[in-house]
């Protein structure tokens, strides 16, 4: 069965086994030469890793952390479209963190990247294993601090401010990112501003 329909259908605990296994069988399959010097690798038998018998080199499972940011501007959330969505679709946006880069300078510099905006106050939300093929998804919550709407058109066909009343079409409640937007609408609703 394909991870992606399983996310929709299993519970919990299920899910976090399937996204780990999933992972590792795609690492190990991606890891059967060494990277440095081409020779078979071998399966260390007590921890997950792989280990070049001719160099020494030792590769463990990769994890590319990626970052979500939901904006907030007083009562309003910045949700954007990427041509890659479902027709209608609206997210948050997110983007992967740079080689050197912390995760609050990713997300200053995906959002002045995709919307040309400028964020702060960032607040961790939570993460989430995302195995297509390895990202680590890190979400936050922050303010509009200034600029205005400029969509950079190879990834964002359109962004705009919405009201939690009267939400576009959302991605699926298994992602991060409906649990982020609605985590932020119920914080809106309840007056929870400071928290939030
Ligand atoms: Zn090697």
């Amino acid at each position: 069965m394909p991870l992606r329909s399983l996310l929709n259908t299993a519970g919990a605990e299920a899910i976090s086994l399937a996204r780990r296994a999933v992972l590792l069988l795609d690492w190990q399959k991606n890891h059967r030469y060494c990277g440095r010097c081409g020779t078979p690798t071998s399966r260390r038998q007590e921890e997950f890793c792989m280990v070049c018998p001719a160099c020494g080199l030792v590769v463990y499972p990769r994890i590319s952390p990626a970052v979500m940011v939901l904006i907030r501007r007083d009562n309003e959330l910045l949700l954007a479209r990427s041509p890659r969505f479902k027709p209608g679709v609206y997210s948050a946006l997110a983007g992967f963190v740079e080689a050197g880069e912390t995760l609050e300078q990713c997300a200053i510099r995906e959002i002045r990247e995709e919307v040309g905006l400028e964020i702060s106050n960032l607040r961790y939300f939570r993460s989430q294993s995302w195995p297509f093929p390895d990202s680590l998804m890190v979400a936050f919550f922050a303010d509009y601090a200034g600029g205005s709407i400029t969509p950079e058109p190879s990834e964002i066909e359109d962004a705009r401010w919405f009201l939690p009343d009267a939400l576009p079409p959302l991605p699926e409640p298994v992602s991060l990112a409906r649990q982020l937007i609605d985590a932020a609408c119920s914080r809106l609703d309840t007056g929870g501003l400071g928290l939030y």
